[in-house]
């Protein structure tokens, strides 16, 4: 790398620290973009003196507020509610809300930063955003979580809208989060709108919006096969998670032919050596989504399957390692040992899943490596279809939003393609995906003036 790009970088890195300080997940998503898009910076000084990723990387405007709530015993609680509104260069913010007990203000930058980036790569007029809140459902009866929901909606609200802000789940928030969120939001605003997404789909969801990013991850990783000659086809898969993501990640990459053998949660994960198969995945989502139970169930349902408590299951031999659980869940001696293992391909569901030292790592070794930004975006770009058909009210069979999924995933592949590809003809799908985003966000910047 060039020296005034190397001190370029040092000096941004140095004033994000200074300004914001113990935020180690946005620190290290600025970090990974800003290594990508700095080199284009410096050929065109423009946007450099228009200090546009200093801009991006200071959110527009950034919610922070008190949820008091009661819980079945009675007892008052509180949790800390937020909103990270970071760019809307290119629409009204969009993004996801998440509630888990590790929620924190440097999660939630870090989330909404990459989600304006990813928002520019699925090229739907949407701005980048994230929320939610330290408060975790699981444990939680239905009561509980709905006097939560509402208690945070009754803040939230007024600084949403179908044309300023529209939120959607993320970890911790699935259909029934998204039910009392939106009831109370239509209470209080007097207002049916398109105002979150992934709602029920007899109130204005959209079809296939709950596979959508699990079923876009198989998609855009099947395009990365395909460009070496390869396919799910046969393929021994590690998914890890076993929530939204995971599942329909897991189901779908099934039905293309390969072999899935381990799922997991917070507290382990399972290796059925078997593979699932339909039989399996209803009962994952039944066990998943109705009783709400744990991962290490499918052990004893399914004595093939093994489980193991307190561990990730980076450690077994695979061709394609799917990470659906969170962000750093990849790290040094997880990628060694999933190249060890035989992992050619390693495409992200969740966010950030893999560290800069593992991301080092499968870039070094030239094994096919997308980030979550590009190949998860296929859920916030069915969001963007959910909410077309709100606004113009109609309901799109399940086949024309597959459809849509499938074209968008090959263009944001494309796009990787176009601005990733190195001078040996690898593709490095980290480059590729934050240039085509950053591109787009920076020249709508630079037409809208200072603001
Ligand atoms: P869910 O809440 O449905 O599932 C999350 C899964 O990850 C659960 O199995 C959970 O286990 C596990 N998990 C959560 N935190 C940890 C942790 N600290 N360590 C190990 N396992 C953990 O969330 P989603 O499937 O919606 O989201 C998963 C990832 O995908 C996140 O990174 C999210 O940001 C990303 N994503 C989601 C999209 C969506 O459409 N939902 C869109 C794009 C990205 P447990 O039950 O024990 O907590």
């Amino acid at each position: 790398m060039e020296k005034f790009t190397q001190n370029y970088i040092d000096s941004f890195m140095a004033e994000l620290l200074r300004r914001n300080p113990g935020e180690p997940e946005f620190h290290q998503a600025v970090h990974e973009v800003l290594v990508s898009v700095a080199p284009y910076i410096m050929d065109y000084p423009h946007l450099r003196d228009l200090k546009i990723l200093e801009r991006i990387a200071e959110p527009e405007r950034v919610v922070m507020f008190r949820v008091p709530w009661t819980d079945d015993r009675g007892e008052v609680r509180i949790n800390r509610g937020y909103r990270v509104q970071c760019n809307s260069a290119l629409g009204p913010y969009k993004g996801g809300i998440r509630f888990h007990a590790s929620v924190n203000l440097s999660i939630m930058k870090f989330l909404a930063f990459e989600q304006t980036f990813k928002n520019s790569l699925t090229t739907l007029p949407m701005g980048g955003a994230k929320g939610g809140a330290d408060f975790y459902p699981r444990g939680c009866s239905d009561g509980e979580v709905m006097r939560f929901c509402q208690s945070f909606m009754t803040e939230l609200f007024r600084h949403i809208g179908q044309d300023t802000d529209v939120p959607a789940g993320d970890i911790g928030v699935g259909g029934r989060e998204i039910g009392f969120l939106f009831g109370q939001y239509k209470r209080l605003a007097n207002e049916f709108t398109g105002t979150l997404t992934g709602k029920g789909l007899g109130w204005g969801g959209s079809l296939l919006r709950p596979e959508a990013t699990g079923y876009g991850l198989c998609y855009f990783a099947e395009q990365m096969l395909e460009r070496v000659g390869e396919s799910f086809e046969g393929k021994t898969v590690l998914v890890s998670g076993s929530g939204n993501v995971a599942q329909h990640a897991a189901q779908k990459a099934m039905r293309l032919g390969a072999r899935v053998v381990t799922l997991s949660d917070s507290d382990g994960f399972i290796h059925d050596p078997d593979g699932l198969d339909e039989e399996k995945m209803a009962y994952v989502l039944e066990l998943k989504n109705i009783r709400r139970g744990r991962i290490k169930e499918y052990a004893t349902k399914f004595p093939g399957a093994t489980y193991y408590p307190g561990k990730r299951p980076w450690g077994i031999p695979c061709d394609i390692a799917l990470p659906c659980a969170t962000q750093n869940e990849i790290g040094k001696e997880d990628a060694e040992a999933l190249l060890k293992g035989g992992c050619r391909c390693v495409a992200e569901g969740a966010n950030m899943p893999s560290t800069p030292e593992a991301v080092a790592l499968f870039l070094e070794n030239r094994i096919l490596y997308s980030p979550g930004k590009a190949s998860n975006a296929g859920g916030v770009a069915t969001s963007g279809l959910e909410m077309s058909q709100n606004s113009m009210r109609v309901h799109w069979t399940r086949e024309e939003v597959d459809a849509h999924l499938h074209r968008i995933m090959s263009d944001i592949h494309a796009a990787c393609l176009r601005y990733g590809e190195e001078s040996d003809g690898y593709i490095n799908y980290v480059k590729g995906a934050n240039l085509a985003g950053f591109i787009k966000v920076a020249d709508a910047m630079v037409d809208q003036g200072l603001v």
